[in-house]
């Protein structure tokens, strides 16, 4: 019988006796069955919700100095099992085994960033703010001076929603944080590949996490609406689709909760004619293709600018034609499959929608040289794009790099902005001119400059603008503090 995979709630391996069926994992690369998850019923969500009370009664008053001991025990044990986490990131999601090491290590980063919970939710005070004359003034006195002080504090319990793409890192983006700051969590991973982020929730249990503060529970749309909807839980950090992510942000803001959704991309990165040109065709290369393209920070449209084109095109071609493609545990394997054959269906769609519409396909990702049997789709070059094509709209999340030639920056950052979404966007150029111009005038929440994939790292805000976020506070960094505390004001007037 093929493993069915446990619910991990109060610090216990747990079974969901009402799941109503279960979804069958397997390998993207070979086929390979590797584990049922439990597609369960609400009584689960309703479970962890209540260990998670239960348990913010104590953690929420654990000095902040002896919550973070747990998070330093917690990194050391990451650090330990980097491999093996990887390896499993590796089998179920297809990624390569460099891709899923720098993914967990990325994870780890937000780890070490909330071990600085004590700095960060720090209160501040001013004394004096204002003498009391009206009222109880005595004439040695002079009046009775008043303080007054902020403190931040833990929200209670939340809840986290993540997609497949970063089944370890993703959920780091948030419970590290939330705990950190004296709350318990609910997690609620991809079901599509959720058997790395199982390990990485029972290795808390190594590092001494008392039972109840991270829980997590398997399942589909039905688990996800019930805590974003539970009225125990304060909050609700998602991250995956825009079409999920604005239903859960309309459904938990309406349910009172607060709410963060990090969602869907189509990210447009700028050639400029005096760009480096090898930087710029490592970067985009690395950028659309990395990850198979399932990234929300993936380029996945290229503006040239000028004559740009030219010379981009054909280096990422050539590029593109070296990159091995195939199972990512394999040795040379610089390209691992799709996540499952769902995604590599739609995929093919968008390269038959792409010839249909018009484009120039230069480089046909099914005619590449790989892997019979397993979800694999090539590099994917179309040039000649235009902003009204579905592979320059929508986004395809696989390795389809769409190409489209422009006469001016200012046209350039034009079709940037006729995009719907707003996660990032890049510049390629020598020109501090144009890199300043892009930078004030691009509509998107993460920018960068000759660089393919502007990853913030753990301590700035992750997020997009427009339908790539909905919500107000980013993940990561101080905006990750201040999503996972409440601020709390008193006024101190001694007699
Ligand atoms: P998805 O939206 O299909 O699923 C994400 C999570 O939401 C899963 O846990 C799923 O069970 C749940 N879910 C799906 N539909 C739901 C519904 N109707 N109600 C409640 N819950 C629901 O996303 P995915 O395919 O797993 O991940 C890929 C997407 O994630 C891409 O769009 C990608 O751009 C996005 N993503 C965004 C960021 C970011 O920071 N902006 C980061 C990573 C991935």
């Amino acid at each position: 019988m093929p493993h069915v995979v446990d619910h991990f709630i109060a610090g216990a391996a747990v079974k969901d006796p009402a799941a109503s069926n279960t979804l069958e994992i397997s390998n993207p690369a070979t086929g390979k069955p590797l584990g049922l998850v439990p597609m369960s019923s609400t009584e689960i969500a309703d479970q962890a919700v209540g260990a998670a009370k239960k348990a913010f009664a104590t953690w929420s008053e654990t000095p902040v100095g002896d919550r973070v001991q747990v998070l330093f025990r917690y990194k050391h044990i990451l650090e330990d099992n980097i491999d093996t986490l990887a390896n499993i990131v590796v089998e179920e999601h297809g990624k390569t085994k460099a891709e899923a090491i720098g993914s967990v290590r990325r994870g780890i980063d937000c780890v070490e960033f909330a071990t600085a919970a004590p700095a960060l939710i720090m209160g501040r005070t001013l004394p004096q703010i204002a003498v009391s004359t009206s009222f109880c003034r005595t004439e040695d006195q002079g009046g009775v001076g008043i303080d007054s002080q902020v403190d931040r504090v833990p929200i209670g319990v939340c809840a986290g929603i993540t997609p497949f793409n970063f089944p370890v890192m993703v959920p780091m983006w948030m419970w590290p944080m939330a705990i950190a700051c004296g709350n318990t969590f609910v997690l609620k991973p991809s079901e599509r590949d959720p058997f790395s982020t199982v390990r990485e929730v029972e290795m808390t249990r190594d590092a001494g996490f008392p039972p109840g503060v991270l829980n997590l529970v398997h399942g589909g749309p039905d688990v996800a609406n019930r805590l974003i909807t539970h009225p125990d839980v304060a909050a609700v950090s998602f991250v995956g689709s825009t079409r999920a992510g604005e239903h859960i942000y309309k459904t938990g803001t309406a349910a009172g909760k607060r709410v963060q959704c990090m969602c869907g991309a189509k990210n447009h990165s700028i050639i400029m004619p005096d760009a480096n040109q090898g930087a710029a065709i490592d970067g985009i290369v690395g950028s659309a293709f990395g990850n198979t393209g399932q990234r929300c920070l993936a380029g996945s449209v290229v503006v040239c600018v000028g004559d740009a084109g030219d010379w981009l095109v054909k280096g990422v071609i050539e590029k593109a034609k070296q990159i091995k493609v195939g199972p990512g545990g394999e040795k040379g394997v610089a390209m691992g499959p799709l996540v499952s054959q769902e995604a590599k269906d739609r995929v093919l769609n968008y390269i038959d929608a792409g010839v249909k519409e018009g484009a120039d396909l230069l480089l046909d990702g099914r005619a590449c040289q790989m892997p019979s049997g397993g979800c694999f789709v090539g590099p994917t070059v179309f040039d000649n794009c235009t902003s009204d094509m579905s592979i320059v709209r929508e986004e395809i999340f696989g390795p389809v790099l769409s190409v489209m030639r422009v006469k001016s920056l200012d046209d350039a950052v034009d079709a940037v902005n006729k995009s719907e979404y707003g996660n990032m966007s890049v510049i390629f150029t020598d020109s501090g001119h144009a890199a300043r111009k892009f930078q004030r005038t691009v509509q998107a929440g993460m920018l960068g400059v000759n660089v393919g994939v502007p990853a913030p790292m753990a301590a700035f805000p992750f997020a997009g603008w427009r339908r790539s976020f909905f919500g107000d506070l980013h993940a990561n960094g101080e905006d990750g503090m201040r999503f996972f505390t409440k601020s709390r004001v008193m006024v101190t007037r001694w007699l």
